[in-house]
């Protein structure tokens, strides 16, 4: 369960694993794996994507 919803179109999150930062599609349409260790980041939803990881912040 997430914090908030990413209401922007860019979210930054780190990777729940090692740690990485990485900036993400917020209404991401494929799963968004960490550049880092691969651990899914996001996962498509048919909407606003699921956030799996930590979201540090929105970007507008
Ligand atoms: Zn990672």
């Amino acid at each position: 369960m997430s914090l908030k919803e990413p209401k922007s179109m860019f979210v930054k999150v780190r990777c729940s694993k090692c740690k990485n930062e990485q900036i993400i599609f917020g209404n991401a349409t494929t799963v968004v794996n960490c550049l880092v260790c691969g651990k899914e980041l996001a996962v498509p939803t048919g909407g606003r994507a699921k956030i799996k990881s930590r979201i540090l912040e929105s970007l507008n």
